[in-house]
């Protein structure tokens, strides 16, 4: 297990420090154990009454560490899927109607959320969308894709720093996609799809896409790069917005059919087709 700073990414870091986490992140990782180190060290943050939070020695953050805290609450995964299912989710909002204990405020981590059906994930989006009282929201994922877009738009997400060379791999298969994109010549695009012929590395190189995407279109309204990655810029030169919207669909779509186990070469080739319509739109 790595050093909790090392994994933690420097914008969530930041907004520690500024006191300006948002009430809903969704922390996305392979690793489940560093998942879950993280959530808990953004809980102590939470909850923690040193001015150095999470200080990791005072009361709140010793009742944290042993898992008695009163206001922080882990939910439970279960059955076949390993996932948290609606019963767990109404038993949430029952309790997020009583006042916090001893913090200000108080903290749901939800493990696998991306591995959620869509009535535990709507259940959960009704809570987020109207907290009865301050709350901070931890959502758990292998793939941020598996959350409902209206989840996941309403979360802030962060990739936790990799520690393995998996998600290098899927970044540079991300990032090949990426500049295929920025070329005319159509059969780039083809190549580059169609090198994603693992269905877990594509999965989490669709994540890298995405995030790619998803930049490019805020660089392209907002004319600013977040991170130094010219890339991005060149994508939100190359593709007009509304192509870079209908692209984050097809890539949320083509993760959907690689998670419902959806033929691989079917799913990378039909996500090639789609980015080139999606390019000239
Ligand atoms: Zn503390």
């Amino acid at each position: 297990m790595a050093e909790i700073n090392s994994l933690i990414p420097k914008e969530l870091s930041a907004l520690m420090a500024g006191n300006r986490i948002p009430h809903a992140v969704a922390l996305e990782s392979s690793d489940k154990s560093a998942l879950s180190e993280c959530a808990n060290y953004l809980a102590g943050w939470a909850i923690c009454k040193s001015s150095n939070r999470p200080c990791g020695e005072c009361a709140a953050c010793r009742k944290l560490k042993s898992g008695n805290h009163p206001d922080v609450y882990t939910a439970k995964p279960e059955g076949k899927k390993n996932a948290v299912k609606i019963s767990e989710i109404r038993a949430i909002c029952a309790d997020s109607v009583i006042k916090p204990n001893e913090s200000d405020c108080k903290v749901y981590i939800i493990p696998e959320a991306d591995k959620m059906e869509a009535a535990p994930q709507n259940a959960f989006l009704k809570l987020m969308e109207e907290p009865p009282q301050p709350m901070l929201f931890i959502l758990l994922c292998e793939n941020t894709l598996g959350l409902l877009r209206t989840i996941r738009s309403r979360c802030s997400v962060f990739k936790l720093n990799a520690e393995g060379g998996d998600d290098e791999q899927a970044k540079a298969l991300a990032e090949d996609i990426a500049k295929a994109l920025c070329q005319s010549k159509e059969i780039s695009l083809i190549y580059a799809c169609c090198a994603l012929d693992d269905r877990q590395t594509a999965l989490n190189a669709l994540g890298c896409l995405s995030e790619l995407v998803r930049s490019a279109t805020v660089c392209g309204i907002t004319g600013t790069l977040s991170g130094d990655n010219p890339l991005v810029k060149e994508l939100s030169m190359s593709v007009k917005r509304r192509g870079l919207i209908a692209m984050q669909e097809s890539i949320a779509k083509a993760a959907d059919y690689l998670r419902k186990n959806v033929n691989l070469s079917l799913v990378s080739s039909t996500l090639a087709i789609n980015l080139r319509y999606n390019k000239y739109l």
